[in-house]
């Protein structure tokens, strides 16, 4: 198995693919105007197994397309969508966020939860804004600073993992530089990270090894999270999700 086919294993059977809450996911959405949630057509790019999508469903009257790379995310989706009588409203799309086919000005909304940050914010901010028609709103989350006098330890790991790594603030000045008028934009909790990602990735280290055969492959994979996770308890306080949300200009 390839280290991307490992990657989506060891996060399909977690509820979610990163921080993240169904609080959250409706806290973000009350910055959109009433009227302009029913009936919109929503895209939620990088929608992984999907928990905001089946939030977003259920909490306005919407269409949505679901765009996620990985078809084992998306089946997910669609099984538990099927489940709730919500496959009417939710479309899969299986394509990348770099690539996508939506016509020009035809979506009402973009969301994205914890996965712009694989083109850069900036780049995925001014790739998407086409598919926006004017006035239509973006919900983006992305991880950032949240206070300054980083340890060089922990501001050496992010550079090398994600070399957008930036302040909240700055980030809020990318949304603007982009064409976007910010309507709000919020830090998740601790929890979003603890008892909704890391957490349940952990309970489920033991059956992906024993799955994988205590395979080379899979253990560094549980290796590269356990770094992650142990950097995150340790520098918990310097960094979080943003959730940046505005409307098109
Ligand atoms: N929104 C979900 C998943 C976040 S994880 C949640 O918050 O739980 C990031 C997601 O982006 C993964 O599902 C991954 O498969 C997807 N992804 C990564 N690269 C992608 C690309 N180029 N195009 C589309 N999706 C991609």
């Amino acid at each position: 198995m390839d280290y991307l086919e490992l990657l989506v294993d060891f996060h399909l059977n977690n509820y979610r693919q990163g921080p993240g809450s169904k609080e959250a996911t409706l806290k973000a959405l009350s910055f959109i105007p009433k009227n302009d949630k029913e009936k919109i057509k929503i895209a939620d790019i990088g929608c992984g197994s999907g928990q905001q999508t089946i939030d977003l469903a259920k909490n306005t009257n919407s269409q949505i397309a679901a765009v996620d790379l990985f078809p084992r995310f998306l089946d997910k989706l669609n099984y538990i969508s099927k489940e709730l009588g919500l496959s009417n409203r939710i479309k899969t799309v299986c394509e990348s966020m770099e690539n996508l086919s939506f016509k020009k000005e035809s979506l009402d909304m973009i969301w994205s939860e914890g996965a712009i940050y694989n083109m850069g914010f900036k780049n995925g901010l001014q790739q998407w804004r086409k598919f926006l028609k004017k006035g239509g709103f973006m919900a983006v989350s992305e991880i950032c600073w949240i206070r300054p006098n980083r340890p060089k330890k922990l501001c050496d790991f992010w550079n090398k993992a994600y070399s957008g790594m930036d302040s909240f603030s700055n980030k809020i000045q990318v949304v603007e530089e982009c064409g976007f008028a910010p309507l709000g934009a919020f830090v998740l909790p601790q929890e979003c990270w603890v008892n909704n990602y890391y957490e349940p990735s952990l309970k489920q280290i033991p059956d992906f090894l024993q799955r994988h055969n205590n395979s080379d492959e899979a253990k560094a994979t549980v290796k590269e999270h356990m770094e992650e996770m142990e950097m995150y308890v340790k520098y918990r306080d310097y960094y979080s999700y943003g959730f940046f949300i505005g409307t098109k200009i």
